[in-house]
């Protein structure tokens, strides 16, 4: 059996051994996590990292795993952390609370359905309620920043903090969180709407979005940045017009569909990912002369440790 670490000892904690990462991710890649942490509340999940951060040993958060490459190898040396069972759902008036571990669609499909106007531009993107807000998730019809209050933040000194989402410049595709937070919920202030309506345009935005973009298949949605946010070419187009749609590595492989969309065939790994990404950014480089920001957040592979190695 597999013996709990020092600091997990203590307090109530859902703790995994060996997690295939793959699973929890769209793209279905990554090896095993040797040590997945499901905290099951937000003080619970404060109380995980003062004990983290005491005994030194690192960690990652992994949301709904939507824009994000996972290791091959795996994660050895720190913890990660799952905040899916941060499942809360508060609405007073038009204001709106959502765990960290909410699913974004659900979030959607709740506060159209109760007449609250805000997230509805977000229909079809696939997220975590706190992953949603880290990456400021959204595009031309709309952004969770846009609605997005406050967040509720466990952090390393075992506390949590309420910041305001001011305090959090969001901007393309990023939020300021402090070093080593972890969001547990996050507050909404919405706006009385028609839910007939709303639902309906989420409803065609997703649909939409399908039609457009592969959402059905195994991918992370982008793989870099617009240059210029919403306004001017985008990464999908200058990605095709080099040349870079069909271009494979391994199982991992360009859609057709479209320029900044990678699809895992079955089978592809982190590596093949990598490689491919590193090809396309060389053929954009000579064909525009535009080195392109990455939107995907790939994790590093793990250095060969002793504990790596079972030593
Ligand atoms: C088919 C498809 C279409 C997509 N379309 C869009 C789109 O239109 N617009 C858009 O913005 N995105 C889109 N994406 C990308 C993705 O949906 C977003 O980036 C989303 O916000 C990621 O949320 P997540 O919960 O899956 O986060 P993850 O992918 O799990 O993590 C992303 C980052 O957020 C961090 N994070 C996650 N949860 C927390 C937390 N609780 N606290 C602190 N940090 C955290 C992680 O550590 C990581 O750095 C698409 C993805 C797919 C597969």
């Amino acid at each position: 059996m597999t013996e709990l670490p020092a600091w997990a000892q203590g307090f109530e904690l859902e703790l995994k051994f060996d997690e295939r990462l793959a699973p929890h991710t769209t793209i279905d890649i990554g090896g095993d996590a040797r040590w997945f942490a499901e905290p099951a509340t937000a003080e619970g999940t404060a109380k995980l990292l003062l004990a983290l951060s005491t005994a030194g040993v690192g960690w990652k958060v992994l949301g709904g795993g939507s824009n994000l490459v996972a290791p091959d190898g795996g994660v050895r040396d720190e913890v990660v952390i799952h905040p899916s069972k941060l499942n809360e759902f508060r609405i007073k008036d038009t204001r709106v609370t959502l765990g960290a571990g909410f699913a974004l669609q659900r979030a959607v499909a709740l506060t159209t359905g109760e007449g609250l106007a805000g997230l509805q531009g977000l229909g079809g993107i696939p997220a975590q309620i706190g992953g949603a807000v880290a990456m400021n998730a959204g595009g031309r019809h709309g952004w969770i920043s846009d609605v997005l209050e406050s967040v509720v933040v466990a952090m390393p000194d075992g506390k949590l903090h309420t910041i305001l989402a001011s305090d959090l410049k969001m901007g393309y595709r990023e939020a300021h969180l402090p070093k080593g937070a972890v969001i547990v919920s996050a507050t909404f202030d919405l706006a009385a709407g028609n839910a007939a309506e709303l639902k309906k345009t989420a409803g065609e935005i997703t649909k939409d979005k399908s039609k457009k973009q592969p959402t059905r298949e195994k991918n992370f949605g982008c793989t870099w940045k617009n240059p210029d946010g919403q306004s001017g070419v985008s990464a999908g187009k200058l990605a095709e017009d080099a040349g870079c749609k069909g271009l494979a590595v391994g199982k991992a492989r360009i859609t057709a569909t479209h320029g900044n969309f990678i699809d895992n065939d079955g089978g592809a790994t982190a590596e093949d990912v990598r490689q491919l990404i590193a090809r396309a950014e060389a053929m954009i480089f000579a064909e525009h002369g535009i080195e392109l920001e990455r939107e995907v957040v790939i994790w590093p592979e793990p250095r060969l440790s002793m504990s790596s190695r079972g030593g």
